[in-house]
Formats: C-alpha cells, structure tokens, sequence
C-alpha cells in the first residue's frame, strides 16, 4: 500500500519506518529541509533505541523514501498522515497550525479519494476542523473529490517506540465510514495477528482516548509525588508505600515511582491541552489542574533541598548533573525536569557540569556554550570538584557508579537523588549525605 506521512519527528519517522518494514511504500514528507536532508543520507536525526537500522534498511530497499515537496507526498499515498507536532499555545490549548496547514495542502493538491488520518495528538473535534479545511480549499478549486477523515491517535513511547509500533497493545481508530474502517483494519493487520488491538469508535471518543491515556498516567505520576512528599513530612518511606500500594493488582506498579517531576513532549502538553479543552466546554477540571500544579512543583522541589543543605546559598557553587534527558533511552529534553533544576541553578549564580549517555547534543543545541556550564565527557568528568551530585535521570548506568570514586572527586560527599535510585542505608554507610524523593535524609 501507498503511505504518505506528513511530519517526520519522533512520531511521524517511527510510523513510517514500521510500515515501511512490513512492506508498504511509504513517502515521509517534512517541511524541515535539513531533516529530510538528513534522512536522505541515512543520518537519523533523534535518539530512538532500533530505528535506524529500519530507516537504512528500508530506504536501501526503496521502500521508505523523503521529500518535502509537499504536493509530491499529497500525490503519492492513498493514506495520508498527518504526524506533525501539536505545541501548546499561549495559553496551554493545542496549537493546530501544522495540523491545519497540512489539511490545506492536502485540499490543494488532491486529485483523487484520500483517506486523511491525524496520527497527532489533538482535541476532540479537530477531526471536524481538518474536514472543513480540506472541504473549503476543494470548494474553492470547485474540485469535487471524495476523502474520509479518521482519528488514529498514536501511544508509542519514546525510547520504546519501534517496539510500541510494531507490537501495540492497542490501535485506535476513530472512524465513522465502515469501509474506511475496514481499510484501516487491513493497513494495520500485520501489526493486529496475535490477538485483537483493532479499537474502533467514533471519532471524538479516539481523540478523547489520547488525552485520557496521557493524563490518567500524568495523574498517577504527581499522585504518588504528592504522597512522597506527604512521607517525607511525616516520616514514612515512600518506597515502602510504593510496594505496599503497588501490590494491590488494582493499582499496580508502573507510573508509580516518586520523581523529580514527569516532563517530555507529550504530558505536561496533554495534561494542559486536556484542562483547556474541559473549560472551553464549561467544565472545571480540578483534578487535571492538580496533577499539573503538582508537577510544577515537583520540578523545583530538588532545588529548595539543595538549598537547604547548602544554607540558602549557592552562589560560586558547582553541581554534577547526571541526566539531562526527561526519562532513560530518549535524547529528547523537551519540558524536562532537568531544565528547571539547572535553570535554577544558574539563577542562583551555581554552575553546573552535566553528563547524559545520549542527550549532551540536544543540550547544546538547547544552551549552546555558557561560562557556567561544562559538558562533561562521562559521569566522572562531571562530578570532578563538584559540591554536590544531582541524578535526574535514572539511565541505567547511574545505577551503580564507582562510589568510591565520586565520594572522592566530590568537594563535599553528598548526593541529591531524584529518582530514588540509590538506598539510603547503602550511601550513609558509604559515607554520603543522601537525599531523595520522600524518603527522609540520610548520613
Ligand atoms: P516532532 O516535533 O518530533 O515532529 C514533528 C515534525 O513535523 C517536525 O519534523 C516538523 O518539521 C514537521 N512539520 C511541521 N509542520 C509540517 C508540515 N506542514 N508538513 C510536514 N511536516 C511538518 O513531534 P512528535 O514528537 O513526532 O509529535 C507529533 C505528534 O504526535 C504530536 O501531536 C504529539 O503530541 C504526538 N505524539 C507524540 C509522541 C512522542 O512520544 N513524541 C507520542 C504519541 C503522540
């Protein structure tokens, strides 16, 4: 099958890789000339654990191709995705101008019946927007061609995102045509053998379902932050509320880790865009609104802990900042909780020296060169002469660092963890002044 995707990010270029890798011709169509021209040569623009191998791979086989003649990719697909990105706006709600502007071109060029289908995330009835918007720039060619508009949101994770693809635990269709539907059904069976994922529904349902998913894990993400710090008042171990809560298979483990505050592309985005679209329509959504403020909160909780420990003072100071990416296996820094706290820092006149396995590019690209801050060449490089160590991603190989080592390098042997990788019995036995989410000091 002929595949056009609009908008080769983290969504668009994983989309159209996996369905390139099960054998359909896929044009990715982005209006970033340097992207495509990146693609081109096989260089992948964005850290994502598999996807390039399958970029090579299919573009060596012809199957997997980019352009950014826009008119070229409206030719090409009888399904058109629109991938692209949905930032919010001045006031939180999702900005549609690259949805749009796609729709638009789609209408221009058009020449022949198109299945048009918004892979991004966006409120509910912006089906109907980009309905209207083809249908008025049709009426304005006086061209009368028939299209289907269909909401297929997208839940892959970066980090896990060609695995998410390829074996999705479910695939929403917002449809209202049965044969679209049964189109859509056929274009994503390969990836639908095992067992039923296939979910249609209306349409306004699979656009509330993406914002629903996210905020429901945003939720449980600032839900447990709230109660860490609810332990750290009252003395209890949130580790040991963790597990005993986590048991219950009724709440269950996953999203309920106490953190330094949940960031990337998607959460804090949705969970706004969410509360924005309940208030257009008069409704007050108190719980969406708490889980932000929660998160706002969370983000600079860390801060007021080094602070604190560092007497209200931490002019002249430097800091070792492991982790820069919002969670492991992504470079990407998008609303990171990293930002804030080194941001932070710097208002505070400290400097920083930061290490991430894979992020230090998009750091750069972010803070370019700055006085106070000093892209370190690993996790060593960044604690030497330090005041302080600051873990704010919990990748893997921060897991178990040379203690010895960092206790010896650090100016002072203390540690800010906020990601509760490390236990605190373990680092005041080691020597360090430890510090964590909703667990009390310890050393
Ligand atoms: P991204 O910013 O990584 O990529 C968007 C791409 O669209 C950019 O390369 C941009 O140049 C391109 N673009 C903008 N306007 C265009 C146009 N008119 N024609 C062609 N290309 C255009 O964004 P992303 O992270 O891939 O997210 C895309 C959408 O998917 C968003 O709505 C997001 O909320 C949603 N989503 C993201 C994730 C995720 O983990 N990143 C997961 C699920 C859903």
């Amino acid at each position: 099958m002929k595949i056009t995707i609009f908008g080769s990010g983290y969504v668009g270029l994983v989309t159209g890789a996996c369905f390139a890798e099960v054998g359909n011709e896929v044009l990715c169509v982005d209006i970033d000339q340097n992207k495509i021209n990146r693609l081109k040569e096989g260089d992948i623009p964005i850290y994502e654990p598999g996807l390039e191998d399958i970029v090579v791979e299919n573009s060596r086989e012809g199957r997997l191709r980019f352009t950014s003649d826009i008119e070229e990719g409206v030719q090409f697909g009888l399904y058109q995705f629109i991938a692209v990105g949905t930032p919010p706006d001045e006031d939180g709600s999702a900005d549609l101008r690259h949805v749009l502007a796609v729709a638009e071109s789609i209408g221009e060029h058009m020449q022949e019946y198109r299945i048009v289908i918004n892979k991004s995330t966006v409120p509910v009835g912006t089906a109907d927007l980009v309905r209207d918007k083809i249908s008025s720039v049709l009426c304005a060619r006086a061209a009368a061609i028939d299209f289907d508009v269909v909401s297929n949101p997208e839940f892959l994770k970066e980090g896990d995102a060609v695995d998410d693809f390829m074996k999705p635990e479910r695939i929403v269709v917002g449809v209202d045509n049965p044969r679209t539907k049964e189109l859509l059904r056929f274009l994503y069976s390969p990836f639908n053998r095992s067992h039923e994922r296939f979910l249609a529904m209306d349409i306004r349902s699979a656009e509330l379902t993406k914002y629903a998913a996210n905020s429901m894990l945003a939720t449980k993400i600032s839900f447990m932050n709230e109660i860490a710090n609810i332990s750290e008042r009252v003395g209890a171990d949130v580790e040991a509320v963790r597990r005993g809560i986590g048991s219950d298979s009724r709440i269950g483990f996953s999203f309920i880790y106490p953190g330094v505050g949940y960031g990337g592309s998607c959460f804090p985005k949705d969970v706004q865009a969410l509360e924005r679209t309940a208030r257009k329509y008069g409704y007050d959504a108190r719980i969406l609104q708490a889980v932000e403020a929660v998160n706002h909160d969370q983000k600079n909780s860390i801060v007021a802990k080094i602070s604190d420990h560092f007497g209200g003072s931490l002019k002249g100071r430097t800091f070792a900042i492991w982790g820069l990416a919002f969670k492991p296996n992504t470079d990407d820094m998008r609303e990171a909780p990293s930002r804030v706290v080194i941001e932070a820092l710097w208002k505070a006149g400290a400097s920083v020296r930061v290490y991430d396995p894979v992020a230090m590019e998009e750091a750069e690209r972010i803070y370019g060169k700055r006085e106070d801050l000093y892209y370190a060449a690993n996790p060593e490089d960044a604690v030497m002469g330090s005041d302080a160590l600051v873990v704010l991603t919990e990748w893997m190989v921060f897991r178990s660092p040379d203690f010895e080592m960092v206790k010896r390098d650090l100016k002072s042997p203390v540690i800010f963890d906020g990601r509760n990788i490390y236990s605190p019995e373990f680092m005041e036995q080691s020597g360090f002044t430890y510090y964590s989410i909703g667990r009390l000091p310890r050393g």
